[in-house]
């Protein structure tokens, strides 16, 4: 951690050891904030208005205002890339690309659940480079295991308080799976960590917007990218019996873009490999990057 560039905390710019947060932050003692996740693909912030707006969502919701503009989250981004080693470079490797993390809480104050008044929210960000799934994970695919959504009934909401999908993670990771796929009365919502798409007879289908789901900004460049190309997606409820029946299934998020899930509970999805929609639907994410880093489109 030491080593990492500077990190903004409260409109200053500080080496991470130097960035300090009070023992009474409401994130810090009940969760109370909002985080958002934004990848940086040759050194632009990809979705950046569909982030921010998600952001402005997800504050309105925990009715906490939005204590920068547009413009002033960008500029905070940008310097805090600035020092990024070639955080400018593009490259098919992807070295060079990077992640911001962002999170805005509630402030500091005496420990009440009721919210406090005229407190100054908390806003701390930093850039970090951006771990691409290991290339035999994309080759091969994934295992992921089906666990009950436990989260409470705002999932909507990109709250910091990620306990619930911090043990299903690691209920995942300790039954040898990279991801736990939740499961609420029979309905997939998502992953602990990422949306879920199932293929079946050459049609998408994912769970529709809610509560119970996070809007996934990846989610969103799917299902656009397949209504471009004629590829056809269902934004309706997925049965655990159609999950278990599809021919592929994928996981999306920000970090881990597009990635094949091919075993589920113990047994392969389809044939047990990523398949030939995968392929079809990745190609054509790897191309809108391309353009984006490009800056042939926004
Ligand atoms: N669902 C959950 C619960 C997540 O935590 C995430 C990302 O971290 C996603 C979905 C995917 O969202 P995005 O594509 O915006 O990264």
């Amino acid at each position: 951690m030491t080593n990492m560039s500077q990190v903004y905390l409260n409109g200053e710019f500080l080496p991470p050891d130097q960035a300090r947060v009070s023992v009474f932050d409401r994130g810090f003692i009940f969760g109370d904030g909002i985080y958002e996740v934004i990848p940086v693909f040759g050194g632009r912030l990809f979705r950046l208005p569909q982030h921010l707006a998600r952001l402005e969502a997800s504050l309105a919701a925990i009715r906490l205002h939005n204590p920068h503009t547009a413009q002033e989250w960008s500029g905070i981004f940008t310097r805090l890339l600035a020092q990024e080693p070639r955080a400018d470079r593009d490259t098919e490797t992807g070295t060079g690309d990077h992640s911001i993390y962002l999170q805005v809480t509630r402030g500091v104050a005496a420990r009440d659940h009721a919210f406090p008044q005229n407190v100054t929210p908390t806003v701390f960000a930093y850039a970090q480079p951006l771990k691409y799934s290991p290339p035999e994970q994309l080759a091969q695919g994934v295992a992921a295991v089906t666990t009950e959504d436990i989260r409470w009934s705002r999932c909507d909401i990109k709250s910091i308080a990620l306990l619930a999908n911090a043990l299903l993670r690691q209920q995942a990771i300790e039954q040898g799976a990279a991801e736990a796929i939740l499961v609420r009365d029979g309905v997939v919502t998502e992953g602990a960590a990422s949306n879920i798409f199932i293929v079946k007879k050459n049609r998408l289908l994912t769970a529709p917007k809610g509560t119970y789901i996070l809007p996934g900004i990846t989610r969103d460049l799917v299902v656009e990218i397949a209504g471009a190309n004629d590829i056809a997606c269902d934004e309706l409820p997925v049965s655990i019996e159609a999950l278990h029946a599809a021919d592929e299934v994928w996981m999306t998020s920000s970090t881990k873009e597009i990635l094949p899930i091919t075993r589920i509970d113990g047994h392969p999805v389809g044939k047990g490999t990523p398949g030939p929609m995968h392929a079809r639907l990745f190609a054509l994410y790897k191309e809108y990057k391309q353009a984006f880093i490009r800056g042939k489109v926004d």
